[in-house]
């Protein structure tokens, strides 16, 4: 069967100023390491199609589909901080959207494909290889723990070497999202004062991902809304995004740019991976705030379009804003009274999670792992003094025989706790066996992480163990 694609550009019909028509760059020897076949279905493209030598070709760049009418997309960005006025796709091209089996409009995305206009100077626009193959393993557990994401649909090994700190194989990634559009798309039209362009762009959202609002505070509260629920379930699975850069904030409130991402081990609020980070601003305890912060600049762009009269639009955008703290903290409430497998909601019930959390950071517990043992009534032995969870379990027993349905609790329990995360050490594993050749680890990750609910099977097992401290992953770095 032939490689079909039904592009329908919606982007690219958009004024030429929200992009850079270009084709993808090619690459020498393209190997298809990773394929998605299960979302190749749900978009409705043959993963046969894909996997056969046409489909290669047109994942590795080498071959632009019926169709396709490839984009960089302009954006801009607060960067730590700092604002860059221009940022844009420097190392990956929109292929196009096409409208999913489900009626989902999604964005198809080549990541990798070669330099841009907007290229960082000196950079090849490529990626190296691991990278590729870690937004692929980790994308695709947070879409399967539930948690709104980009998807992968497949890896290509170009055969082709990028230069970073070593010498690394390139690699391309075909990534899906329901659209690429950023606080930093907005902030790009906002900062040089092109009114019309946020207009429009805010229109474009909003028939795509917002049907349901009216103009830009109707916008502006739906994105909080959808920011602060997933803020409160990357908490809840101790997920650390490690760039929350304006540019790496989705309109559309899915998890997107997988740089130097990780998920914690032992539990500390003050974790940081991510070798860029050197202030620890992006730890995850401070995800909420730089949320906040991110969605502030959001409404900052749209000021011009809440209101003609600046101090009138200044404040509405902070009556929306000063909505924000407590949403996070309902969302943040409801995800870890299901982890504690609480129905009902009382008032101690958030000094209960502190208390617990406290408790584990004492006891260096896993996250992942002492929740999941609440479970099966063994989480005392991720504690370094085990006597430390008794005296929290007693409150908590207590606690429970408040809820209604306590015989349902270990099914609740088990529904809101993951038995398996991608664990640093295990997917760099299987990114240096990758690179070796062998793909057997990472498809064996990626199969593992598709049913994290789910007991694993006993020859997985190894997958749900926290690193020895010889395996431990102490920095996560950039593509
Ligand atoms: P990121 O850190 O991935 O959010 O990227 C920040 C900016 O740098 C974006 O404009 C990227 O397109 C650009 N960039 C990142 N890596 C490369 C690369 N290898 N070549 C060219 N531009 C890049
Ligand atoms: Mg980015
Ligand atoms: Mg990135």
């Amino acid at each position: 069967m032939p490689l079909e694609i039904p592009f329908d550009n919606s982007y690219a019909r958009l004024p030429e100023r929200f992009y850079v028509r270009q084709p993808p760059v090619p690459v020498r020897a393209p190997e298809l390491l990773l394929l998605n076949r299960g979302l190749g279905a749900e978009l409705g493209i043959d993963p046969d199609a894909l996997q056969s030598p046409e489909g290669v070709q047109v994942l590795a760049g080498n071959a632009v589909p019926s169709g396709s009418d490839p984009l960089a997309q302009a954006y801009a960005g607060h960067q730590f901080g700092g604002f860059s006025p221009v940022l844009g796709d420097g190392r990956a091209l929109l292929l196009g959207e096409m409208v999913d089996s489900q009626g989902r409009r999604r964005d198809i995305q080549l990541k990798g494909s070669g330099p841009t206009a907007f290229s960082r100077p000196g950079s090849d626009g490529r990626s190296p290889l691991g990278p590729a193959i870690r937004e692929f393993i980790v994308s695709e557990a947070m879409h399967a723990l539930g948690i709104p994401s980009t998807r992968s649909l497949a890896v290509v090994a170009t055969g082709e070497r990028v230069r970073r700190v070593e010498i690394e194989p390139g690699g391309v990634l075909t990534r899906i999202a329901s659209s690429h559009i950023r606080v930093g798309t907005f902030q790009f039209f906002a900062a040089r004062g092109d009114a019309e362009a946020v207009r429009l762009l805010a229109e474009h959202v909003i028939a795509r991902h917002y049907p349901e609002v009216e103009g830009p505070l109707g916008l502006l509260d739906a994105v909080i809304a959808r920011q602060a629920q997933l803020v409160a379930q990357w908490m809840g699975v101790g997920f650390i995004h490690g760039v929350m850069n304006t540019d790496n904030t989705s309109i559309s409130g899915e998890t997107i740019d997988y740089g130097p991402c990780a998920f914690m081990d032992s539990y500390h609020p003050a974790t940081v991976y991510s070798s860029i980070d050197h202030q620890g601003r992006y730890a995850y305890q401070n995800q909420p705030d730089i949320l906040a912060w991110n969605l502030a600049q959001f409404a900052t762009s749209l000021l011009p379009l809440i209101d003609p009269d600046q101090e009138t639009a200044i404040t509405a955008a902070q009556a929306a804003m000063e909505r924000y703290p407590a949403l996070v903290r309902r969302h943040w409430s409801a995800v870890f009274r299901a982890k504690i497998g609480l129905v009902t909601e009382q008032p101690g019930d958030d000094a209960l999670i502190g208390d617990l959390l406290a408790r584990m950071v004492e006891g260096q517990a896993d996250f992942t792992n002492t929740f999941r043992a609440l479970a099966a009534g063994t989480p005392r032995d991720e504690f370094l003094d085990p006597a430390a969870f008794d005296a929290w379990e007693a409150d908590w027993r207590k606690r429970l025989e408040q809820d209604t349905a306590p015989d349902r609790l270990q099914a609740r329990l088990r529904a809101a706790n993951p038995a398996i995360i991608p664990r640093n050490h295990r997917v760099e594993q299987a990114i240096d066996a990758a690179t070796q050749g062998d793909m057997a680890p990472a498809a064996r990750l990626v199969a593992a992480l598709s049913r994290p609910f789910e007991d694993l099977a006993e020859d997985d097992a190894d997958l749900a163990r926290p690193p020895t401290e010889a395996e431990r992953v102490h920095r996560t770095f950039c593509g």
